[in-house]
């Protein structure tokens, strides 16, 4: 029997369960694919409704795992088998290597003399990193990583240049065994490809971009140091619009509601707001959710007489050549006709797809009709929480995973009564 709980993904719905678990006296395990912890909160500009930095909430988890000898995490890596059942699960993880080993210092010699670039998909490939980059400069672990792939197999430089000696390009795959005796899946989302909404045009204008993107232009640490500029031709936006739903609610795309971009845009418009007081935005909406507690921040939108909320469906979207500003058309649900108007540029409110429902968990996972977890059908000892199981924003994600916690708790009960009893 084991009372360890492997958590699988370390975004905040992961790092919570392995947390909470661990603080509730069992031992936690996480799993993630990426060079560092956080998940898609760490790529976020600030938090709605309060508009702090996520960082401020992912630091406090952070020190949490740092000081708790319970929790341990391996990141590059993904479950390769899982064997067993409830108390008794035995999984194989793969470990992909880093190439740079603890010594490392983040001095940033190795970057400094490395020759080869790969696109930066921290910032959505708005920019790029060095083949050896630091995931961001907040990172969890804060350790230098080199992509290979992105680098000439012979080059040595990076190696070279390290006084610490925590390059090691010799460094291989490796696998481990985990005896755990509950599951928690915890893989979140990943955006929607907003190339596969035909009408607006994502993949062909350069001033489409999509909501993930517009939160890495706007934070400090993006592409542009902050400042909201268009990927055309570097202009300050001053005039910004909104296409909520954007492939979301509509069979050909995403078939249900995000339940976050509503809250995301209004957000959005603050950025461009509180960095402009000239700024203008333009919200397009079928309708606007903004749940409970989220009632009020919408409330201080709609005081804003610069920002525009209008109740209609973007049909198109095209670029005026001349300019390079997309156009778009709406359906102008209340007056009836359609608008069309003139923008620096759009920001499509694209939904959040289930990370999970392409793979990377080789267990036997019973889905929806939507990608999501279904956590009524999970086996016993195995649950999900966050995004994997259902849109959500962070503070849904955090109960849910706290949640997940208590299940696992629940099974290492379950396991000593059985013992006991026998
Ligand atoms: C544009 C936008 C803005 C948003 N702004 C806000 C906001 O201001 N406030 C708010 O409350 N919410 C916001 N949200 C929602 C918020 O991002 C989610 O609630 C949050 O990311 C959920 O966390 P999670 O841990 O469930 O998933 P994720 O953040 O997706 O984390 C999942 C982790 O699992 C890892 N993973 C995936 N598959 C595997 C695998 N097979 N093996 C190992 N690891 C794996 C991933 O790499 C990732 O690290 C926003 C969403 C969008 C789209």
């Amino acid at each position: 029997m084991s009372d360890k709980v492997l958590v699988i993904g370390g975004g905040i719905s992961g790092i919570t369960a392995a947390i909470e678990a661990a603080e509730a006296g069992m031992e936690s395990v996480i799993v993630e694919r990426n060079p560092s912890l956080g998940g898609r909160v760490a790529q976020l500009y600030k938090y709605f409704p309060k508009l702090c930095p996520p960082y401020c909430g992912l630091e406090i988890n952070f020190r949490r795992i740092r000081q708790n000898p319970a929790i341990s995490y391996y990141t590059l890596s993904e479950i390769e088998s899982v064997s067993g059942s409830e108390g008794n699960f035995t999984a194989t993880v793969r470990i992909n290597p880093r190439y740079v080993n603890e010594k490392c210092t983040n001095c940033g010699d190795c970057a400094a003399v490395c020759p080869a670039e790969r696109s930066n998909d921290y910032n959505f490939g708005m920019n790029s990193t060095k083949a050896v980059y630091l995931p961001h400069d907040l990172a969890f672990p804060m350790r230098y990583v080199l992509d290979k792939s992105a680098c000439n197999s012979v080059c040595q430089a990076c190696a070279d240049a390290c006084q610490y000696g925590a390059i090691d390009l010799n460094m291989e795959e490796k696998t481990v065994d985990i005896a755990a005796g509950s599951i928690v899946i915890a893989t979140g989302w990943d955006p929607y490809d907003a190339a596969r909404i035909e009408n607006l045009n994502f993949a062909s204008i350069p001033n489409v971009i999509t909501n993930v993107m517009m939160e890495r232009l706007a934070a400090p640490n993006g592409p542009t140091s902050g400042k909201i500029k268009r990927p055309s031709d570097g202009k300050e936006v001053k005039n910004i619009a909104f296409a909520q739903c954007a492939g979301s609610r509509d069979e050909n795309n995403l078939a249900y509601c995000s339940a976050i971009c509503c809250m995301a845009s209004l957000k959005q418009a603050t950025y461009l707001r509180d960095a402009d007081q000239e700024s203008k935005a333009e919200i397009f909406y079928i309708d606007l959710r903004a749940p409970g507690k989220y009632e009020d921040f919408l409330r201080r939108l709609e005081e804003d007489d610069n920002v525009t909320l209008t109740k209609g469906k973007v049909a198109k979207i095209e670029e005026d050549n001349a300019t390079g500003d997309p156009v778009v058309t709406v359906e102008d649900i209340l007056g009836g006709g359609k608008i069309k108007k003139q923008f620096d540029m759009v920001v499509l409110a694209a939904g959040m797809e289930p990370a999970a429902k392409n793979g990377g968990i080789p267990l036997n996972i019973p889905f929806e009709d939507h990608g999501f977890v279904d956590g009524d059908k999970l086996g016993a000892g195995i649950s999900v929480c966050g995004v994997a199981r259902r849109p959500d924003d962070v503070t849904t994600s955090v109960q849910d995973a706290t949640g997940a916690a208590l299940r696992s708790v629940q099974v290492t009960a379950r396991a000593v009564q059985t013992a006991g009893g026998n």
